[in-house]
């Protein structure tokens, strides 16, 4: 008798036994795939975690259809921490497996195939299986696995389908096909041998019979003068009204030198940086001491000031593990963020950086994953969001995360909730590796553990260059009200310094954080806000699309001319969003190119990039956005950031919300005057007085941990305790009622620690289904792990409950 253990990509907490003949045995290894019959017909890669000759005492077990794998594909290293994080974050096993691989490695029955649309196809080179495939998608767009078993009337598939993914003739559906090819822009400046006056005349003499040269020449110089900032080939030629043949004439000629303004690549092809790195000797030292703390410590936090230069000491220090021939794991909490990164890495590092997120395609992403498995050095370093974790690392030597404090590392939906900077610590841990977390506003929970020495601790308060932090100044919104000082959302304070800073030819960020234009229509006459009928939840309004929207499931109606309630016409808006802001400075300020950065305009598929490119090639002159802006983005030309309104953000109902706010406003305004010239910061506020806005104006990141932590401590909040979130979802909302207080009362009775709930959260619907919350509130002196098992225990009571099975119960450990 011969067996082996699965893990299947299924939302199920079980592994399951599979039956194998004595070769097969023989010749499966932990990590393989396996394609197995589930069901009454469907079929599954399945993923082998051990080996065996115990019969399953429950049931027969069924005969595997085939071996998928030559090698394994996934380490030891790796199931076990995909063990760990089910059991941490009371997960399915299946949950993470499933998570964890890309889809192309885990095709299924129900998969459904097409061809890649624009590559050429030579028949000639297609097995007989192949050719059967490829012709029946000649009649057909589309095919489920399924299908393709019937085609071919075999069941061993798998390995068939996997060729024609490699060899690129088919796709998964589900894919994105498109690239994005970063624009480059093509700038002009004077050579430098004219720019003395001696240099002029005599460039005047040069062009003594070129007339139309002459002329360019002379709009450069208006140009110049007025615009004060980098010109375009492109306006160039359109004020001259030239041509773009002279001025290739005039490059020729050495009179002007043409010149792109970096542009990050997602394809490397230069030369790396031949002049050296040279750490400022604040950098250095910090460097050594994160090698000291290394000595001793497996996690060590760089806590530095906004552009101090902390991703100058991660190359640092990834240059010493690539000595070692070490793999290094370079965690970001946003992909968007990875296009600048990936340009500066490659910079140094050439060909050895690649990437891996969600929004590559199932081929580039099978690809980093063979590449990280073989330990090829194409992908000794790999950047990526959470998700790169699950790469089949089998030689890290450093972790850096990046950002650490970004909620964004915390996956939400769906299950498995982890938290990747966590996850990649106790990951680090079983490679024996180090990791670096950095932030200029370190998470509450990271600091404590620095304070408490389980981390170390390195600190930089300066910035690069010297260059000083920005100066803050507050404007006090009911004072300006008062008097009658504002126009729109702006303060007179704020115009000035705007038009300043355009009038230098510098760029300006403001932060809003809310999108669309103003959440809210309300009638003037009764009162009634329009409400999305699936959530509860009010319509926002977006005035680009005269629409009234639902930020929660997508609803969307026309914005209504009368009150749906009383039928009055006089409806006004409430609140102001982002759309707002950008509206108010077209009249503001009518002559600028103002763009937006929020959900709605880098929803397209690289809209974050196109934004940022435009912003950083000078193509826009203010930019607005959501926090968004938030996320250690490096422009050199903002010398001024404006926070809209700092109040909204302070009172949202969360214990997180002080030092979230604290974290939003910090990293907002480290985005002023990040070279050379002191930046300013203007933020608009109804409490100028409240400690949390006093503490970003003064830099003070230890009064606010210490004020926080101390709130912590008294309210039982994190880091003294553990939260554990129970989320029930029904449509009906009594039958909801009655089984969370169910759930809540047997929780009780177990429990002596504080559980709190049923409760019914800010936002009571989505999609049609009510919401209720329980949560649980662990003193870090008790065992998590018992803990987490009673109330285990407790949920699979709750689901053999028959009145209650149909309520959904999701887990959420270390809620966020
Ligand atoms: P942080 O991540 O701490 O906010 P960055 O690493 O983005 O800061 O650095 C801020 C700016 O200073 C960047 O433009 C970076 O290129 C520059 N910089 C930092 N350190 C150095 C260095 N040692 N040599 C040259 N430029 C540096
Ligand atoms: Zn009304
Ligand atoms: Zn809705």
């Amino acid at each position: 008798m011969h067996f082996v253990e699965v893990i299947l990509p299924l939302s199920l907490d079980k592994t399951f036994t599979y039956s194998v003949s004595e070769t097969e045995y023989n010749y499966i290894k932990i990590g393989m795939r396996l394609a197995v019959p589930f069901g009454k017909s469907r079929i599954y890669t399945a993923l082998v975690i051990a080996i065996h000759q115990n019969k399953p005492t429950l049931y027969d077990a069924k005969e595997i259809h085939q071996i998928l794998d030559e090698k394994p594909i996934v380490t030891e290293i790796q199931i076990t921490h995909w063990q760990w994080i089910a059991s941490y974050y009371m997960c399915a096993i299946g949950d993470v497996y499933r998570g964890a691989m890309p889809s192309a490695l885990l095709l299924e029955s129900e998969t459904i195939i097409s061809q890649k649309n624009d590559g050429f196809v030579d028949e000639s080179l297609l097995t007989d299986d192949e050719f059967l495939i490829y012709e029946a998608l000649q009649q057909q767009s589309s095919l489920k696995v399924q299908d393709i078993i019937n085609i071919l009337n075999k069941k061993n598939i798998f390995p068939v389908i996997q060729k024609l993914i490699d060899k690129n003739i088919l796709v998964l559906q589900e894919e994105m096909l498109e690239t994005y090819t970063p624009k480059l822009v093509r700038y002009v400046k004077l050579h430098s041998k004219y720019e003395t006056n001696e240099g002029l005349s005599e460039l005047l003499e040069v062009l003594k019979n070129a007339n139309k040269q002459k002329e360019i020449v002379l709009s450069y110089f208006q140009l110049s003068a007025s615009e004060k900032k980098p010109i375009t080939v492109k306006k160039l030629i359109e004020v001259a009204n030239s041509t773009s043949t002279i001025v290739k004439t005039l490059i020729d000629k050495e009179i002007f030198e043409e010149y792109y303004i970096q542009v990050d690549r997602v394809n490397f092809i230069g030369k790396t940086k031949d002049e050296q790195l040279q750490l400022s000797e604040v950098q250095q030292i910090a460097f050594e001491e994160i090698k000291e703390n290394f000595t001793q410590k497996e996690v060590c936090l760089l806590h530095g000031v906004t552009s101090s230069g902390k991703t100058e000491i991660y190359i640092k220090l990834i240059e010493q593990y690539i000595k070692e021939e070490k793999q290094i794991l370079y965690l970001l909490p946003e992909i968007a963020l990875t296009t600048q990164l990936v340009g500066r890495l490659r910079d140094y590092f050439g060909n050895k950086v690649a990437v891996f997120h969600s929004k590559y395609s199932n081929n580039e992403r099978v690809e980093v994953w063979q590449q990280v498995l073989e330990q090829s050095p194409k992908a000794q370093i790999v950047i990526g969001a959470r998700s790169a974790l699950f790469l089949p690392f089998s030689n890290l030597g450093l972790v850096i995360v990046d950002e650490e404090h970004e909620q964004t590392f915390k996956q939400v939906d769906p299950s498995p909730r982890y938290h990747a900077r966590d996850a990649s610590i106790v990951l680090a841990n079983s490679h024996k590796a180090k990791v670096l977390l950095g932030s200029a506003t370190p998470s509450i929970g990271t600091y404590f553990n620095s304070q408490s020495g389980k981390y170390g601790l390195v600190e930089i308060s300066k910035r690069y260059g010297n260059v000083k932090m920005p100066e803050i100044e507050l404007v006090n919104l009911k004072d300006k009200y008062f008097r009658k000082q504002m126009s729109g959302h702006f303060s007179d304070i704020l115009i000035e310094e705007i038009t300043k800073t355009l009038s230098l030819g510098e760029q300006v960020i403001l932060f809003q954080n809310r999108r669309g234009f103003s959440p809210v229509i309300e009638c003037m006459t009764c009162g009634h806000v329009p409400q999305c009928p699936q959530c509860d939840v009010s319509l926002t309004y977006h005035k680009f699309k005269n629409q009234l929207r639902c930020h929660y499931c997508g609803y969307s109606m026309a914005k209504p001319t009368n009150c749906h309630s009383c039928t009055s016409v006089h409806l006004t808006t409430k609140g102001f969003g982002t759309e707002q802001i950008q509206q108010e400075l077209v009249e503001l300020f009518p002559n600028t190119k103002v763009g937006r950065m929020d959900q709605d305009t880098t929803r397209g598929k690289f809209g974050f990039e196109k934004i940022i490119d435009s912003f950083k090639n000078r193509e826009i002159d203010i930019l607005v956005g959501t926090q968004m802006l938030a996320k250690g983005l490096d422009f050199d030309n903002v010398s001024l950031v404006g926070i809209m309104n700092a109040d909204n953000m302070l009172y949202h109902p969360d214990f997180r919300a002080f030092e979230r706010s604290y974290q939003m406003m910090t990293q907002v305004s480290g985005r002023s005057g990040r070279s050379e010239k002191q930046g300013k910061v203007i933020i608009q506020t109804y409490n100028p007085d409240h400690n949390i806005i006093q503490q970003v104006v003064h830099n003070n990141y230890i009064g606010m941990y210490k004020e926080q932590l101390y709130d912590r401590q008294i309210y039982h909040y994190p880091p003294y305790y553990k939260l554990i979130k129970l989320t029930l979802k029904h449509r009906d909302f009594d039958k909801l009622k009655e089984g969370s207080m169910w759930l809540y009362q047997v929780m009780k009775q177990n429990f002596t620690i504080p559980i709190l709930g049923p409760e019914e959260p800010p936002i009571s619907r989505i999609r049609n289904e009510y919401i209720r919350t329980i949560m649980v509130k662990i003193p870090t002196n008790q065992s998590l792990q018992g803990t987490k098992k009673t109330i285990q225990k407790i949920l699979n009571s709750f689901d053999v409950v028959p009145q209650y099975r149909a309520i959904k119960v999701s887990v959420n450990v270390d809620f966020y």
